[in-house]
């Protein structure tokens, strides 16, 4: 049988536990008392965004229900500044739980991804330009604001 890499206590110092720390930086969409959503540095499509809870959970088994509804309703803003800055309806919303499924990060965190099932890129190869990331960040934070 295959040995599982599989990773069920909260690691503190998980990428995404040192962003809510404010100990590494990001380029943010949009952020409330519960959630946080910011530009994803290897997109499988332009403005590939994560939401993340400000609850330490591996994967959705460990998501409080205060939290799963703080981060859909994030989601459902997320997606719809999507829809407005790139003039597309189809975004996909992705959510990998263990390393078994391909999660790599273990903060529990949905993917929004403005593209389509046949056109999706590899996930978490390559790197984005960090000035484009900037600016697609700001665009979504407008629309979301406005
Ligand atoms: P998953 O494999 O579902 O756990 O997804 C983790 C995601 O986090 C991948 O899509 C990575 O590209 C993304 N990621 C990793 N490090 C960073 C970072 N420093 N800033 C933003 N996104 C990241």
């Amino acid at each position: 049988m295959t040995e599982l890499n599989q990773q069920t206590t909260y690691d503190d110092n998980n990428i995404f536990a040192k962003m809510l720390d404010g100990d590494i930086p990001y380029h943010k969409v949009y952020e409330d008392d519960k959630t946080l959503a910011f530009m994803d540095i290897m997109p499988q499509a332009e403005g590939h965004v994560l939401v993340i809870p400000k609850q330490k959970a591996v994967d959705l088994a460990d998501l409080e229900p205060e939290y799963a509804a703080a981060v859909l309703m994030t989601s459902k803003k997320v997606m719809q500044a999507q829809r407005q800055v790139f003039e597309r309806e189809g975004v996909i919303q992705m959510q990998l739980n263990g390393s078994q499924a391909g999660q790599t990060v273990f903060h529990y965190h949905v993917h929004l991804i403005p593209s389509s099932i046949h056109e999706l890129g590899r996930h978490a190869v390559t790197q984005a330009d960090n000035s484009d990331l900037a600016d697609i960040a700001q665009k979504l934070l407008a629309v979301i604001d406005a």
